[in-house]
């Protein structure tokens, strides 16, 4: 048995479940022994029949002492009914489709069952509990492993299998140099992968969790330093002098902000030296980053050097492209625009002009990134919400360069001491200021049946000539899920909003269809937009006050964020009304803290408190490689000893080229994928 082995050499796996493997990404037994619990279940006791209570799950041992088997030929799944007690009391454990199951089971032994006890009329259930009996392989009682579901395999296969796997720790050689192990105090790679599995206590748990997941850690953390040195490396970057943008600051039709001229302090130190520009720009929607963009990229033409600003979908990069236009129509600064869906001889030319120098900036969607599109000399490299890129993409559109000047621009705000482990590769701005005489959305709370409300006073709005968001939190309507559905919505807006013009968008749509939709309503042809959450990235209707939001309570407090910044881009006072359906406390408290601040920053650190790292913080949503064990903000403490140990490797050796670093490096090209390309 070896690591590399296929997962269907395991007795138990034939080809169904090595697919239904598969889907989870689980196609070795490495990846397998690597799959760890998500949680353990304490099972250590059992508890008489007699004292159960219903609700709870409970671990129970008795005997059987009836089997009742209805094989009716026209119910497929007729169930089996068992009657089990341990002389204190009797319970029934049924099974439905229990034909399969019928046959495990005889009368007069003795089985453990687990799962949780309910009433059956005055007779104590057990519906589908997982079993044991003596002498079986896998235990259900003690400290037990609950591993991720995976659609067709149960936890008991899971932890069976895991049994076979033990066969391999003995092979699980120590990895790390000796320095590290010993500073961090790290637990040998088979002791923690027997205890992580396996456990038998809890201290024991616990030192092979910290070794599992300070592993994961120093791999990520080695990962962004090396990205980090390769870019940051670079000599004879290109300098800028930022002060010849000072003609475009001065025409600008209003006074910087407090934080924008921080930033652009930042910006202009970073512009004039020759090391390369790496740095984040986080600021809530509205906080004027395009501004900094601009005058980034101004300083940049004016030096002689080309610019490229990318942005994640075609709605976005079209309406950058029109910004810049118009603001830097008198400065006789050349705008070129690239998307995918433009003709082959629009994009050529364009190509063209690229080339010549003819173009000063170009703006566009991750088509800027192809092999065809290539620059006179780019200066300065800028990507817009760069939540929806990848560490990648960010490189490749350096490499279009020679060690251009890089910005990357978010609004997804983040807490600063998380910031700078989670971007190890970037130095990071905040703009927390925001524009002068920017009037605050003004945010409103109302319960399911006050809905009409809320649609009363959008009308009003809409009879005013100004536009609406509707917000649902699914496409279809779904008998699983108690929500209203954007279809749904759509439909009941069409009646209620008789006389303005209501269109749908949603994610299962074609981008260009999309993209045709946003863009009339940006155009103002259309009153009102419902939709899912498609729209959250930075589309720009100035016009378009109201957010209405339906079952908030659905939604993470960065999210609702995120959507009310969508409006409050004009002068008039703009709104957003949440509509909640739900009285648990936790909706309360996210409805009570998106009505009193406005605060991007202050909102981040709630939703931080209030649910933990969830999707805000998910690493997908970053660009960066997805975790297995480690949660970043919940393993803090380790994530900043993984980063200590990773700088000190990466300084000492920033190729990661001894000897003793090449299983480090194995696993830090195979955690980045292509993101990362080292010498094996
Ligand atoms: P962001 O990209 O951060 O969401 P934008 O750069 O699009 O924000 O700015 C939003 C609006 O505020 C734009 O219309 C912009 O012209 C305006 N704006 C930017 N900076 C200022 C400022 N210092 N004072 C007044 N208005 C500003
Ligand atoms: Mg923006």
């Amino acid at each position: 048995m070896e690591l590399k082995d296929r997962i269907d050499t395991l007795k138990g796996v034939g080809p169904k479940k090595a697919e239904a493997f598969a889907k989870a990404g689980i196609n070795t037994l490495e990846d397998l022994l690597n799959f760890f619990p998500r949680r353990y279940e304490d099972r250590r006791k059992e508890t008489p029949i007699g004292e159960l209570e219903t609700g709870k799950d409970f671990l129970v041992r008795g005997t059987l002492l009836s089997k009742r088997y209805s094989a009716n030929p026209y119910k497929k799944n007729a169930p089996l009914t068992l009657l089990v007690s341990d002389g204190t009391a009797a319970i029934e454990v049924v099974f439905f489709n229990g034909r399969y199951i019928a046959g495990l089971f005889s009368v007069n032994r003795e089985y453990t069952f687990f799962g949780k006890v309910t009433a059956n009329f005055e007779r104590l259930q057990m519906v589908h509990p997982e079993f044991h009996k003596a002498g079986d392989p896998a235990d259900i009682r003690g400290v037990i492993p609950v591993y991720p579901q995976i659609s067709g395999i149960s936890q008991n296969e899971i932890r069976k299998l895991q049994l076979q796997l033990r066969q391999l720790y003995p092979g699980l050689a120590e990895w790390l140099p000796e320095e590290i192990v010993r500073e961090y105090r790290l637990a040998d790679p088979s002791f923690a992968m027997e205890h992580i599995h396996f456990p038998k206590d809890g201290s024991q748990m616990l030192q092979s969790k910290f070794r599992l997941i300070f592993d994961e850690l120093l791999t990520l953390e080695t990962g962004l330093f090396y990205i980090k040195n390769e870019t940051g490396k670079a000599e004879g970057g290109i300098a800028v002098d930022g002060s010849t943008a000072s003609d475009f600051v001065r025409d600008l039709p209003f006074d910087l902000t407090e934080g924008q001229k921080t930033v652009w302090e930042d910006i202009r130190r970073d512009l004039a030296s020759e090391k390369p520009m790496s740095r984040l720009i986080q600021g809530d929607v509205g906080s004027g980053k395009t501004v900094i963009a601009e005058m980034t990229m101004f300083a940049g033409v004016k030096c002689g050097y080309q610019s490229v600003m990318m942005a994640p979908t075609e709605l976005l990069a079209k309406q950058h492209f029109a910004s810049l236009k118009k603001d830097f129509s008198a400065y006789g600064v050349e705008i070129g625009l690239l998307c995918s869906s433009m003709k082959t001889s629009e994009k050529r030319q364009v190509l063209e002009r690229l080339q010549t120098g003819e173009i000063h900036i170009l703006v566009g969607t991750h088509a800027v990134i192809q092999p065809d599109v290539k620059f006179k000399n780019l200066g300065i490299v800028i990507t817009d919400e760069q939540h929806r890129f990848g560490v990648n993409q960010r490189r490749l559109l350096s490499q279009k360069g020679r060690n251009p000047n890089v910005l990357v621009m978010t609004a997804t705000p983040i807490p600063r001491t998380l910031a700078v482990i989670l971007y190890g590769d970037l130095d990071i701005s905040q703009i927390r200021t925001m524009p002068l005489g920017r009037k605050a959305v003004r945010t409103t709370l109302f319960h399911g049946d006050e809905r009409g409300r809320a649609y009363n006073f959008v009308k009003k709005q809409l009879a005013e000539g100004k536009q609406a968001y509707v917000v649902a939190p699914l496409i279809e309507e779904s008998d699983k899920v108690n929500a209203r559905s954007a279809e749904e919505l759509y439909k009941e807006l069409l009646t209620k909003l008789k006389g303005f013009r209501v269109a749908l968008v949603h994610g299962a749509m074609k981008q260009e269809e999309k993209d045709d939709v946003m863009g009339e309503f940006a155009a103002g042809t259309i009153d009102v937009l419902v939709s899912t959450v498609v729209i959250e990235v930075g589309i720009n209707v100035p016009n378009a006050t109201v957010m209405v939001i339906e079952n908030s309570e659905r939604f993470g407090l960065a999210q609702l964020h995120q959507l009310r910044g969508r409006v409050g881009r004009g002068a008039d006072q703009s709104y957003c009304f949440l509509i909640c359906a739900s009285d648990s406390r936790e909706a309360a408290e996210r409805n009570k803290i998106l009505c009193e601040t406005s605060d991007g920053f202050e909102i981040a650190e709630a939703d931080l408190r209030l649910r933990g790292p969830g999707d805000l913080f998910g690493t997908r949503q970053h660009g960066l490689p997805e975790m297995h064990i480690s949660d970043l903000v919940r393993h803090g403490d380790v994530l900043e000893k993984a980063r200590n140990a990773a700088k000190k490797i990466t300084e000492k050796d920033p190729r990661l080229e001894a000897e003793e670093l090449r299983p480090l490096k194995q696993r830090v090209q195979k955690m980045f994928g292509e993101d990362i390309r080292l010498e094996l």
